[in-house]
């Protein structure tokens, strides 16, 4: 599956989807380097963070931190009121992305119903 498929501008994403696309992502942020690598014959690919990441069948999130080193890569941090709940919104836009969390949505929803 694509990540950025494209007219997907509203998302539900949680820590299991951000850890089952990390190794996408991560190669997305550095494929010329990555490419450049393999290329050379640099030193083997599959001990590289993109190796790891690739490596996993069942990533998880604790998986993917730890091999990152840290959480950021799978985190689903609200925008609004900066809690890291596991699961929300992501608003895609050229500008860059913005996450509602499930209360922070119901909020929303609240204030047009008045
Ligand atoms: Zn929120």
């Amino acid at each position: 599956m694509d990540f950025k498929s494209e007219g997907d501008f509203m998302n539900l994403i949680t820590w299991q989807s951000k850890a089952n696309d990390a190794a996408e992502r991560w190669y997305y942020d550095r494929s010329t380097l990555i490419n450049f690598a393999k290329n050379n014959n640099f030193p083997d690919i599959s001990t590289s963070i993109y190796g790891k990441l690739s490596a996993l069948e069942c990533p998880t999130k604790e998986a993917v931190d730890r091999i990152i080193g840290n959480p950021h890569w799978t985190e689903c941090t609200c925008y609004e009121c900066g809690q890291d709940t596991g699961i929300a919104i992501e608003f895609t836009m050229d500008i860059g992305d913005f996450r509602l969390c499930p209360d922070c949505l119901t909020k929303a929803l609240e204030k047009m119903n008045g």
